[in-house]
C-alpha cells in the first residue's frame, strides 16, 4: 500500500518540497515570533493550484485527490505546521463545504476565487462556549423576507480576520437540534461581519486564529448552502475529509521533527563518538519511524477510501487521532535528542513541539476523535 510511490504524488511532493524550501524556510521563524500570517505565499500557493487541490478544473482547482492533497500538506508542514495548517484550513473547510454542498450557481461565484488563491477563505464552527459541544452554538441567523440577518461571535477561526469569505453555521432552530443548524456564506465587507480579537497562541502562530463577529448582518437567501436545518450534518462530513488533512499536517510535522533528529544524532559528538551509536538514541529513532509509518498508512487508507468516494467517518477519525499524536510523540523524542540546543531557537524541533500540540486539538480534539471511532466499531 505505498501510496506515496504514485508518479502524480511524487511531483506534487517535490514541487511542494522545493517551493517550502525557498519560499518558507528562509522566513518562518521571523512569521512565527511576530504571528504574520504571510497572505503573500498563499497566493503563490494558489498560482501551484494548492488552493484548490480537490477541487475539479472546470472551477478553476488542481482536480486532484487526496493522496496528492496530504503529500501537499506533509512537504509544507515539514518545514512550518503553520503554513500547512492554513493551506489545509483553506481547502478542506471554506473551499470544500461550497464545494461539496453549494449549488450550481454558488459554485462558480466562489469556488474559482478560492482555487486560485485570490480569495483566502475562513470556516465558522466553533464559538467561545462550544467546542467539542457545537450543537449548543448560540450564533443565530433569522429570516427576514429574502435575507437573513445573522448574530453572534465564532472562535478559533483560522483566517478570522484576513479571509475573504467565510462559511458560517448558525442556529436557525432550537437549540441541541441536530436539524437546527444552516450554512451561510458571508464575504467580506458585508455590513454587520467583521474580524475580532487575533488570538496570541503557543504555536502555529504564523496561521491567524481569530474571531468572526455577526452584529445584525443581513446576507441573501442566495447565501444560504444546502437546505436550511442541514447545516449540522453537513459540517460533520467536511470535518471527515477536514481530518485527513489534520492528519498530513501532522504527518508533516512528526517527518520534520524525525528526520531532523537523524541528521543531528548522527552529527553531534558526545563521549567521542555521534549520540547515534547509543541504543537510547537509536531506538527513540526507532519508535519515531515505526510510529511514522503507521500514521502514514492510517492517513492514506482513508485518503483512499475518500477519493473512492466511500464514508470516512470512522477511518479519518482513526488517521487523525493517531497521526496528531504522533506527531506529540516525535516532538518530544526530538527535543529530547537534541538536548538543550532542542530547547532554543537556533534549531527547528523547538517549533515542531509547540506546533504539533494543534493537531490533537483542532478539528476535533483526540477525546472526541475516540468517541467518534467508538461509536463506529460499537455500532458495526
Ligand atoms: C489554532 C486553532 C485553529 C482553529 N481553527 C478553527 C476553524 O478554522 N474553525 C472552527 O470552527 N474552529 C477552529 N478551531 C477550534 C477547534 O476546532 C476547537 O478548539 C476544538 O474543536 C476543541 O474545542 P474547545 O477548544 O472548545 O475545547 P472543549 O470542547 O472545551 O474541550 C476541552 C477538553 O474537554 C474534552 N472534552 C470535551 N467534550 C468531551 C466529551 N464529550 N468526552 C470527552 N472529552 C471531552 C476535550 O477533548 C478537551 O480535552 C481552531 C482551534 C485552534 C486552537
Amino acid at each position: 500500500m505505498n501510496f506515496s510511490a504514485d508518479e502524480n504524488v511524487q511531483m506534487i511532493r517535490q514541487t511542494v518540497k522545493d517551493f517550502a524550501e525557498k519560499n518558507i524556510r528562509p522566513h518562518f521563524m521571523k512569521w512565527d515570533e511576530s504571528q504574520e500570517f504571510p497572505v503573500h505565499v498563499f497566493k503563490a500557493l494558489g498560482e501551484l493550484g494548492l488552493m484548490g487541490v480537490l477541487v475539479p478544473e472546470e472551477y478553476g482547482g488542481s482536480g486532484l485527490g487526496y493522496h496528492e492533497y496530504v503529500a501537499a500538506i506533509e512537504e509544507l508542514a515539514k518545514v512550518c505546521g503553520s503554513v500547512g495548517l492554513s493551506m489545509a484550513a483553506h481547502n478542506s473547510l471554506c473551499t470544500g463545504h461550497i464545494m461539496m454542498f453549494g449549488n450550481e450557481e454558488q459554485k462558480k461565484r466562489w469556488l474559482p476565487k478560492l482555487a486560485t488563491g485570490e480569495w483566502i477563505g475562513a470556516w465558522g464552527l466553533t464559538e467561545a462556549n462550544t467546542g467539542s459541544d457545537a450543537l449548543r452554538m448560540q450564533c443565530v441567523a433569522k429570516k427576514d423576507g429574502d435575507e437573513w440577518v445573522l448574530n453572534g461571535t465564532k472562535n478559533w477561526i483560522t483566517h478570522g480576520i484576513s479571509g475573504n469569505v467565510a462559511v458560517v453555521l448558525a442556529r436557525t432552530g432550537d437549540l441541541l437540534d441536530s436539524h437546527g443548524i444552516t450554512a451561510f456564506v458571508v464575504e467580506r465587507g458585508t455590513p454587520g461581519f467583521r474580524g475580532g480579537k487575533k488570538e496570541n497562541k503557543l504555536g502555529m502562530r504564523a496561521s491567524e486564529t481569530a474571531e468572526l463577529i455577526f452584529e445584525d448582518c443581513r446576507i441573501p437567501d442566495a447565501n444560504r448552502l444546502g437546505n436550511v436545518g442541514d447545516g449540522f450534518i453537513q459540517a460533520m462530513k467536511i470535518l471527515d475529509g477536514g481530518r485527513i488533512s489534520i492528519a498530513a499536517l501532522s504527518l508533516g510535522i512528526a517527518k520534520g521533527a524525525y528526520e531532523a533528529s537523524v541528521k543531528y544524532s548522527k552529527e553531534r559528538q558526545q563521549f567521542g563518538q555521534p549520540i547515534a551509536n547509543f541504543q537510547a538514541i537509536g531506538f527513540k529513532l526507532a519508535d519515531m519511524a515505526t510510529r511514522i509509518e503507521a500514521a502514514e498508512l492510517l492517513t492514506h487508507q482513508a485518503a483512499n477510501l475518500k477519493n473512492k468516494g466511500k464514508s470516512v467517518n470512522k477511518e479519518s477519525a482513526m488517521a487523525k487521532y493517531y497521526a496528531s499524536e504522533v506527531s506529540v510523540y516525535c516532538s518530544n523524542e526530538a527535543v529530547q535528542i537534541f538536548g538543550g540546543y532542542g530547547y532554543t531557537k537556533d534549531f527547528p524541533v523547538e517549533k515542531f513541539y509547540r506546533d504539533c500540540k494543534l493537531c490533537t486539538i483542532g478539528e476535533g480534539t483526540s477525546e472526541i476523535q475516540k468517541l467518534v471511532i467508538s461509536r463506529a466499531v460499537l455500532k458495526a
